[in-house]
């Protein structure tokens, strides 16, 4: 059978072959190794699989692993995926594609697969974070085929970003370069050979039987899936487009498309979201709410995951850059105003009425704005004993309880809040933060009254403690 290398275009940058050589003898199908990109339409890794198939002969079987115990994943984190996978063995039928689910360790799962398929290669996506790309190279060494790997969650390839990128000043002009090449839409061939493999357990007893953290449970406000997804998109556009330049800094706002937990276990892409939303700009949505939710979802998006890649502590202290530890270090005898423990963060039982807010929104609900995010980190670097036990405690709230947890955009994030990642100094210096930027209450009340999004916090899910109704001074909360 030919080489795989023989079968796909030249120099695609959005191809990585992970195992080279020839395609397997005799063999009864392309296996589609689903993992980062959990959808059965807008899937660039589906697609190069039906088309590899079809030029030899052979139909697909997409194939989802599931890892028993993902780590830090709650019974919420794998709920919502299994909503999103439930959908998948119809929807891929829809396209002549067989399905098949099977649970374990990938490195072990995916080549027995292979094996017990008969497949003539493995396709399957990129990811990221490292479990994914150790989970890649564990498989690659153990198939007896090849495997090739899409780039097709990010709209830009990464390879195309070979070394880590700076700031979004730096990535911008590079992606505004090579926009017109890469935002085309996704075509949906079905596959010419058609597959009636259909194995497994159903993806959501599967999950459901799994033996998980309890404690942080489903968001029924919130159910995954790419058809929820979609719905979410056409919301985003009919109702939220127009005016979001302004209104993803207003908390107290519906204002954004809370597509992130859709985007994070790529139950839509965002290529498909991003095309949306230009063609909305060609429709007549106002262009600085479609370029700045763009530059959103592109630049500040995958210059997250251009750290993910090249910084190999990007989910570390040591990830945040030399300025932003210098100028932390200069300040760790600075007295904190008061020192919270995990437990006392976790339980929203501060002095600040707004940022317990917001630690409520996200236990409750997995989800919270862009803007309560930004305070809620600072005020954990200011409250905690050092910088890196800010870092650690709010990776661990951060990866427990939101949806799109886990995420290269949350680890860019956190490094930003407590060291600078991405950012610039901030003078003057400020107790504890030094040279780091800060966002205080103050800062908030410029964009958004935080009363009332206390308010609307507590009314929906029932007031807090009475001895933390009074906002803190300005001065108070940093
Ligand atoms: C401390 C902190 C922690 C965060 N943790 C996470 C996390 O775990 N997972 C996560 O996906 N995002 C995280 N964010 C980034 C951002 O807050 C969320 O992506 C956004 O609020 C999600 O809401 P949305 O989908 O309505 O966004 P929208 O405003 O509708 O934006 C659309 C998409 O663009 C991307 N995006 C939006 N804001 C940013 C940003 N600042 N940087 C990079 N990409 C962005 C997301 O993919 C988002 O879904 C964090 C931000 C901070 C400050």
């Amino acid at each position: 059978m030919p080489d795989l290398t023989t079968l796909l275009p030249p120099d695609d940058p959005r191809l990585a072959v992970l195992r080279g050589g020839d395609t397997g003898q005799n063999s009864r199908c392309v296996l589609l190794w689903v993992q980062r990109a959990q959808r059965a339409t807008g899937n660039l890794a589906a697609n190069l699989a039906i088309d590899l198939a079809d030029r030899l002969g052979l139909p697909v079987v997409a194939a989802f692993c599931l890892v028993p115990a993902f780590p830090s994943a709650t019974r919420r984190a794998y709920h919502f995926m299994g909503e999103g996978l439930a959908e998948l063995p119809d929807a891929f039928a829809r396209r002549g594609v067989g399905w098949e689910l099977r649970a374990g360790e990938p490195g072990e799962v995916i080549p027995a697969l292979a094996r017990d398929l008969g497949a003539a290669l493995v396709v399957t996506d990129q990811n990221a974070l490292r479990i994914g790309r150790e989970w890649r190279s564990g498989v690659a060494e153990r198939l007896a085929v090849p495997m090739v790997a899409v780039d097709a969650d990010v709209v830009i390839p990464t390879s195309l970003f070979p070394t880590e990128e700076w700031a979004p000043r730096t990535m911008r002009p590079k992606v505004h370069r090579l926009l017109d090449r890469f935002l085309v839409p996704i075509p949906e061939p079905d596959a010419k050979h058609r597959s009636t493999h259909r194995a497994g357990p159903d993806p959501l007893a599967a999950v459901a039987a799994l033996d998980l953290d309890d404690r942080v449970g489903p968001t029924p406000d919130l159910p995954g899936g790419a058809t929820a997804a979609r719905a979410r998109l056409r919301r985003f556009l009919d109702d939220q487009l127009d005016g979001y330049a302004t209104n993803r800094d207003r908390a107290d706002i519906d204002g954004t498309s809370r597509l992130s937990p859709y985007v994070h276990y790529g139950q839509i892409g965002p290529l498909e979201i991003a095309i949306a939303v230009r063609d909305a700009g060609r429709d007549g949505a106002p262009a600085e709410d479609v370029e700045s939710f763009l530059d959103e979802l592109i630049t500040n998006r995958e210059l997250s995951v251009n750290f993910a890649l090249r910084n190999p502590a990007y989910d570390r202290y040591e990830g945040i850059p030399d300025w932003g530890r210098k100028t932390l270090d200069e300040h760790r005898a600075d007295p904190r105003p008061v020192v919270y423990d995990l437990d006392a963060l976790d339980a929203a039982a501060t002095a600040d009425p707004v940022w317990n807010a917001a630690q409520r929104q996200m236990v409750a609900e997995g989800w919270m704005p862009n803007r309560m995010r930004m305070y809620w980190a600072k005020q954990i670097v200011r409250w905690s004993a050092t910088p890196e036990e800010a870092f650690a405690h709010t990776v661990v709230l951060n990866d427990r309880y939101f949806l799109c947890g886990r995420d290269p955009v949350g680890y860019a994030q956190i490094a930003w809040a407590v060291g600078g990642r991405h950012d610039r100094p901030f003078p003057p210096n400020k107790p504890i933060l030094g040279l780091v930027r800060p966002m205080g209450l103050g800062a908030l009340k410029k964009r958004f009254d935080p009363a009332n999004y206390v308010r609307q916090i507590d009314e929906r899910l029932g007031p807090a403690g009475a001895s933390q109704t009074s906002l803190l001074t300005d001065e108070q909360a940093g």
